[in-house]
């Protein structure tokens, strides 16, 4: 058995039943996927758009492609016709790019919402206010190509479990919160994303119920 078959075999024992595995596959070649791929793994997250539509096109078509990377407008449409999920969805604007490319897809496109979560100024997404202000505005009434279907968020780089989930436990707060005043009764909304290599075992005891993994089922990767 291949390491990758054996690393996805053993998250999966870790794992809770109904939290999804997100098998991210960002630099690593079409061959390790295909081993993955093997061991029965259907969910793959690439964070590049090129990398992805190259994938997509080049492996199996029961794939479930996932797009985790932050996301610029102008290249949406390059994964619109196939994407299953997009994790990173921080603005009203990208949504709506997503939203007018999923019609042009006669799609209605899932995603999830980005939360800014970390310390690190450097990551991605929204605050609970902006969060709301989105969810409030007459834009997001009216888009029928976008379907949100939950949350994501990234902790901070860190040794500090405290700290780390600390914040999964704000991102779970806020998925609640969100949850109850905009989703009552939608069972759509029902993703909550977080969780890595590093903090999965940490997020899914905060409520995480969709991790993403990379190093720990394909190894180091040499580059971002
Ligand atoms: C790369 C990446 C991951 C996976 O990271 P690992 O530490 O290799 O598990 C998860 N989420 C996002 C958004 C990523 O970019």
């Amino acid at each position: 058995m291949s390491s990758v078959s054996q690393s996805i075999q053993k998250i999966k024992e870790q794992l809770p039943s109904g939290v999804t595995l997100v098998a991210v596959s960002k630099t690593k070649p079409n061959e390790m996927i295909i081993e993955a791929y093997e061991a029965g793994q259907r969910i793959f997250g690439e964070n590049k758009v090129q990398e992805l539509v190259d994938k997509q096109e080049s492996l199996p078509k029961d794939i479930e492609w996932h797009m985790i990377g932050h996301l610029q407008r102008n290249k949406v449409k390059y994964i619109a016709p196939f994407v299953s999920l997009i994790h990173g969805v921080d603005s009203l604007r990208l949504l709506r790019a997503v939203n007018k490319e999923g019609a042009k897809s006669e799609r209605v496109i899932p995603c999830l919402l980005q939360m800014h979560i970390a310390s690190e100024e450097t990551k991605f997404g929204l605050d609970e206010d902006e969060l709301f202000q989105l969810l409030e505005s007459e834009d997001y009434q009216k888009f029928g190509n976008v379907e949100i279907r939950g949350l994501m968020g990234m902790a901070t780089f860190t040794d500090d479990k405290e700290k780390i989930a600390g914040e999964f436990r704000t991102l779970k707060n806020s998925f609640d919160r969100v949850k109850k005043k905009y989703f009552k009764d939608r069972k759509e909304f029902s993703f909550l994303s977080m969780g890595m290599s590093g903090d999965y075992d940490i997020a899914v005891a905060e409520g995480s119920n969709m991790v993403r993994i990379g190093s720990s089922i394909f190894g180091e990767r040499n580059y971002l």
